[in-house]
This record gives structure tokens, sequence and C-alpha cells, in this order.
């Protein structure tokens, strides 16, 4: 039987601002997140919205509602959510009541121009968050095709 999505609490995440908390137990493979909404071109959203943007093409983005879990879910270079297919987000372990969600950025990014500093404290930490074809071959690997849908097919026009 399908479960609801399981509920979600923002708050305040250490040294990050705010992150996105299990407010119960999530099972692996259960949806916890789906960035649906309006689709826009990246030129289309001012780029102090950026930071909130979940990328869905190579130019294309979704703004979550602004104060609502998507607006708020942070990067960890060891997730317990993996991002499937164009918007959703998946359990990629069991998370108990408390933990904080959070995927890896550079499984969403497909924009070459992305740098961000990392402060998830995990031992293998990759300091900078670069886009997907950065990350080392070792990790897509790991991810296989749990990264954003778009990712996995060439860019046009390169
Ligand atoms: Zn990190």
């Amino acid at each position: 039987m399908a479960r609801e999505r399981p509920e979600l609490r923002v708050g305040p995440a250490e040294g990050k601002g705010q992150g996105v908390f299990a407010a119960e137990r999530i099972e692996p493979g259960q949806l916890v997140w789906d960035y649906q909404g309006e689709e826009k071109w990246i030129k289309d959203i001012p780029e102090e919205l950026w930071q909130y943007s979940f990328q869905v093409d190579y130019d294309r983005y979704v703004v979550p509602e602004k104060g609502s879990p998507g607006w708020y879910m942070n990067h960890s270079c060891e997730p317990n959510c993996l991002v499937m297919g164009r918007t959703r987000i998946v359990a990629a372990r069991r998370i108990e009541p408390g933990e904080e969600v959070t995927f890896d950025y550079s499984t969403n990014v497909g924009w070459e121009g992305f740098a961000m500093e990392c402060k998830c404290g995990r031992a293998t930490c990759r300091k900078v968050v670069r886009s997907y074809e950065h990350l080392p071959g070792g990790l897509k690997g790991h991810y296989g095709a749990c990264v954003s849908s778009f990712l996995l097919r060439p860019k046009a026009g390169n």
C-alpha cells in the first residue's frame, strides 16, 4: 500500500540556517518530497531565489513554495535521500524522527557555474559542491540513475 508523504518539520539546522527534519519514521523508498510546481526558465527567476530553486532541466527550474520543506531542504555529501525522476526526493534508507532529511545537490544541479561551500560535516565532505558533471566517477556510479533525470541525457547544443 502506498504511504502518505511523511510529516516533515522545518527548524534550525546547526551551521546551515534552517533545515528539514523527519517528524516521524520514514522507510527506505518512501517519497519524502515532490518538487511539483510551476516550471520556469532560469532567466525568469530572480537571482535571490536561485538558491531555493530545484533544477528540473538544463534551463528549467521549480521555485518551491516559500517556507515549505522544499524551500529549506539542505545538501549533504552523505545524504539520506535521493533524487528520483524529475522532481521526487525519496528516502535512501530508514530515517528516524528528528533526523535532518538531505539530498546531494550535485545529483540535481546541471549548471556548470554552480559552486557551494559545504558544511555538512561528514567525513566524505567534498567542501565545495559543484554540478553533476564534476562529481567523481565513483560517486556517479554510486548514485547511478538516482539523480535528476535530465542529467542522464546529453546536454543539447554541446
Ligand atoms: Zn559536505
